[in-house]
């Protein structure tokens, strides 16, 4: 039997959408593969918020602790500490989002727990299997992890977040012995500025690649269309390696994995290590003066033009039929 942690990743005390999605994850697999209790476990300063929100969507217990230690993101002290957890709680299993945070510090715990581990997992079969993309996406893999011990990412947007429930369970703060002189430490955080929507929530992305050419260009076209729809803005990793836009905006297999609505790719060629991180999106349309480019191959619209042409038109034609309604 054993338990399930859930690392409940939080902004603030308040539960992303992706937290509910790791939340309905862990669901499926406490009935799937017979596990007795849902964990949760979370970190920081207003940790005690989010233990007691994540309590409305399914867990039996929610651990939380506001050690300075864990007031600024850091693998060492949460792996440690969620290692004692696991141990603590019979959790065999310790399941999260596959986060930049889930990424960096899972493998972590993996190994301490000699666990076999399934990054991005997009599904969970009848018979307890998963679902993932191996190789960039070019093939989709049903496969079983062994070991006694599992640590699994899932990828937040291939599963609905969980609904608001009864609660059931408590929240509990602990004490974690966790090193607290480590060699290394945030000094701060910059965020990036601006008022659109954040590339994983948003339900529109528009994303530029090479054929920008330069970082004005990108800014000049990228940034109306995504103002007009309300959009976040993305980018292909030759865009960011060019300068034209910032590592955080990359879509892809070394970037982020995006599933909006709208997905728009402007000057994209379409490459499979690009594909990877926004095939999944309902309608992709794609901007590209070259027909034979691979993005038409997934794209539900395509538009073979000149970009510097045609979305400034487009941006237009958006404001005309607005303002119309
Ligand atoms: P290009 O391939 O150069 O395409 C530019 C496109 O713009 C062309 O199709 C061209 O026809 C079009 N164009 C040019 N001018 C115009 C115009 N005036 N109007 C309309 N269209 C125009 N890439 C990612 O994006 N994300 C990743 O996470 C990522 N990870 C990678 C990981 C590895 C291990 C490797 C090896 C590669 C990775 N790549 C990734 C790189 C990927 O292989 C491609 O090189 C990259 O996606 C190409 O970006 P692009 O489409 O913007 O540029």
């Amino acid at each position: 039997m054993g338990n399930i942690l859930v690392f409940l990743e939080h902004d603030k005390g308040i539960l992303p959408e992706s937290t509910l999605s790791v939340l309905s994850a862990a669901g499926e697999l406490k009935e799937k593969w017979g596990k007795e209790k849902l964990i949760g476990i979370c970190f920081g300063p207003s940790a005690e918020n989010a233990a007691e929100e994540a309590l409305s969507y399914g867990p039996d217990l929610v651990l939380y602790s506001i050690q300075p230690v864990f007031e600024k993101y850091l693998a060492i002290p949460y792996a440690e500490a969620v290692i004692q957890a696991c141990k603590e709680e019979n959790c065999g299993v310790l399941v999260g989002a596959a986060t930049s945070v889930g990424k960096d510090f899972f493998p972590r715990v993996a190994v301490a727990l000699d666990a076999g581990q399934a990054s991005e997992v997009l599904a969970v079969n009848d018979d307890g299997s998963l679902k993932r993309f191996m190789y960039a996406g070019e093939i989709l893999a049903e496969i079983e992890v062994c070991s006694e011990n599992r640590v699994l990412s899932i990828r937040s947007t291939a599963f609905s977040p969980a609904e608001e429930g009864e609660r059931k369970g408590q929240s509990k703060e602990v004490q974690f012995s966790v090193e607290s002189e480590l060699s290394s430490e945030i000094v701060s955080y910059h965020f990036s500025e601006g008022d659109r929507p954040d590339l994983f929530s948003a339900d529109c992305v528009v994303s530029g690649g090479r054929g920008l050419g330069s970082e004005e260009s990108f800014k000049d076209h990228i940034f109306p269309l995504a103002d007009v729809l309300g959009a976040a803005v993305g980018a292909s990793r030759a865009a960011v390696d060019s300068g034209f836009a910032p590592n955080n905006w990359q879509i892809g297999q070394t970037g982020k994995m995006v599933a909006p609505k709208l997905y728009i790719a402007v000057g994209i060629s379409g490459a499979a290590q690009h594909l990877a991180g926004m095939k999944d999106s309902s309608v992709i349309v794609a901007v590209n003066k070259n027909d034979e480019a691979p993005i038409f191959e997934i794209a539900d619209y395509g538009l073979v033009a000149d970009l510097f042409q045609v979305v400034p038109e487009l941006v237009e034609e958006i404001k005309r039929i607005k303002q119309m309604n």
